[in-house]
């Protein structure tokens, strides 16, 4: 299938192709004894899900693990189906996002909230699945991957509170979810992932200075892809952190309101992006999955808990 890239040491990138977008949500396939899916993509996403897995030789009975990052619906709203499609695997969540799993009634009304219309063909409806299924992390975990490679999970909070970063003993791949930003490979682009309600500019710095600390090899994002240069992209993560929260602040204390705040940071920070410049398609990528008025928002409510 055109929409799997290996990309050595057994790992193969699958675009869950997001509401038909290519190219901006990327699951992972790390094969070997106990095949491990990382990130299922949203539930429509989920049949091209199976249909790569099983192009790649996991057939229903054969995959072990399913683990998300967060519980975000771009990167678990296809766990329930995912669940069904594939009886033994265990499901693999931080603890603060467990039971949305189990029961998504809450998750859905909040991104129902959020996205209200849109949310049936930006990402379908998220399928509980059963309790007994779901593995719980807390602040560090691991997952055999088998024949002693092992998958390690690092608690990495800021985007959102249930975020994990993923580490592989194997290649030193480390899947940063969205805890580092999204990244654009057409343009070398980095934009902050800051939305409400979760976002937290300390502990999300903290988060960014802990990948640099597990010293990967190389970094998986999951908008869109590897990435080689570790240490650079990683300061630039936390340097695209500075200059939104800086800027926000600097409307808030201009007494914006949210729509004229917007405006200001997207104005002021268009420079720094090449996609914004180059391709209408690509910058419309970039606002479903990192939007100004989504970053402004979330850093304007972590002032407001900030300023309690
Ligand atoms: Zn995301």
């Amino acid at each position: 299938m055109d929409n799997i890239t290996a990309l050595g040491g057994d790992v193969y990138e699958i675009d869950t192709r997001m509401a038909g977008y290519s190219g901006i949500t990327a699951g992972y396939l790390i094969l070997g004894d106990r095949p491990c899916l990382v990130e299922t993509g949203t539930s429509t996403s989920a049949p091209i899900v199976r249909d790569s897995l099983a192009a790649l030789g996991v057939g229903p009975d054969d995959l072990a693990t399913v683990v998300v990052t967060h519980i975000h619906l771009d990167h678990a709203g296809g766990v329930g189906d995912i669940a069904r499609f594939f009886p033994s695997a265990e499901v693999v969540v931080h603890e603060k996002g467990a039971r949305h799993l189990a029961d998504p009634t809450r998750l859905m009304a909040s991104a129902k909230m959020v996205w209200g219309d849109r949310l049936d063909t930006l990402f379908g409806e998220l399928s509980p699945t059963e309790a007994s299924r779901i593995r719980a992390l807390g602040d560090t975990g691991a997952i055999d991957l088998g024949a002693g490679r092992t998958l390690s999970s690092h608690y990495s909070p800021g985007h959102a509170k249930h975020h994990v970063g993923l580490i592989d003993s194997a290649t030193g791949d480390l899947y940063v979810g969205d805890a580092a930003g999204v990244y654009l490979p057409e343009t070398g682009d980095l934009r902050p992932a800051t939305p409400p309600p979760d976002f937290d500019l300390r502990t999300a710095l903290d988060s960014i200075a802990l990948f640099g600390d597990l010293q990967p090899q190389r970094l998986l994002f999951s908008h869109y892809g590897p990435v080689d240069d570790v240490t650079t992209t990683l300061e630039r993560s936390a340097e695209e952190l500075r200059v939104w929260v800086d800027l926000t602040k600097q409307a808030h204390s201009a007494g914006m309101d949210l729509d004229h705040a917007v405006a200001m940071v997207r104005d002021r920070t268009r420079e720094r992006y090449a996609a914004l410049r180059a391709d209408p398609e690509i910058a419309e990528q970039f606002e479903l999955l990192s939007g100004a008025p989504s970053n402004v928002a979330g850093i304007l409510h972590w002032l407001g808990k900030e300023n309690l």
